[in-house]
């Protein structure tokens, strides 16, 4: 148990570091990043450079999320609203890729939440099932309301996870891309834990994976 302890320990620890680094970078980030703009078209490689910074700016924003103790802004909000608008950015992206996004919503209720974090769980989600079937297919976006919670299920057709990453999910720097960051499903944990949520995950190899929040 010592040694549990001190791998905590050392893990809160390189979190603060994680956080305090992103909260440093981020400053010139935007400074560069509005440099840029006002460059306007001038500068060769213009675009490239943008989109780089952007994804820059992606990957800070997630390590400031996980120095974030508890949601922030909590509003009583339409999780079928936070999807439309989700799904608007992400669909275009998907639909170039081949993916086929289907959603039944059967049962929609407000739920106290903060939008911009139930945002970025939902994308979280999402990237995974679309970095899961490089070749496109069918993802499946269903919401019910049950026992008074709010019920949302995402499934993919994907290439699945094994018992043993099953087994590890949410754990930090847990990855099997060569360029994922293993942070996505910890924080999507993380937030939901935040909104008294649950978050389960079923998954078969070669035959996809379904990930369910239920929210109160
Ligand atoms: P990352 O996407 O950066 O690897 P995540 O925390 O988002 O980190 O996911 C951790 C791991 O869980 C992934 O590397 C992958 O192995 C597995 N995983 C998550 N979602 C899915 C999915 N929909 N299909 C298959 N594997 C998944
Ligand atoms: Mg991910």
């Amino acid at each position: 148990t010592e040694e549990v302890l001190r791998n905590t320990e050392k893990l809160v620890f390189a979190g603060r570091l994680a956080v305090s680094i992103a909260h440093e970078v981020r400053n010139p980030l935007t400074v560069v990043k509005g440099l840029l703009q006002y460059a306007g078209g001038k500068l060769a490689h213009h675009d490239l450079v943008m989109s780089e910074l952007e994804r820059m700016n992606l990957i800070v924003g997630e390590f400031m999320i996980l120095g974030k103790p508890q949601a922030a802004q909590f509003k009583e909000e339409s999780c079928v609203v936070i999807l439309d608008e989700v799904l608007r950015i992400f669909g275009i992206q998907a639909a170039m890729n081949g993916l086929a996004i289907t959603t039944e919503m059967r049962g929609d209720k407000p739920i106290l939440c903060d939008r911009n974090q139930i945002k970025q769980v939902f994308l979280n989600i999402l990237r995974n099932a679309q970095e899961a079937m490089p070749y496109g297919g069918k993802i499946q976006i269903e919401l019910d309301v049950r026992e008074d919670r709010q019920h949302i299920r995402f499934t993919d057709e994907g290439s699945g996870m094994s018992e043993e990453v099953q087994k590890r999910l949410g754990e930090p720097f847990l990855t099997t891309k060569p360029d994922g960051n293993g942070l996505g499903l910890m924080i999507v944990r993380k937030i939901i834990a935040a909104h008294q949520g649950t978050m389960s995950v079923e998954s078969r190899i070669g035959e996809g994976t379904s990930v369910e929040l239920c929210l109160p």
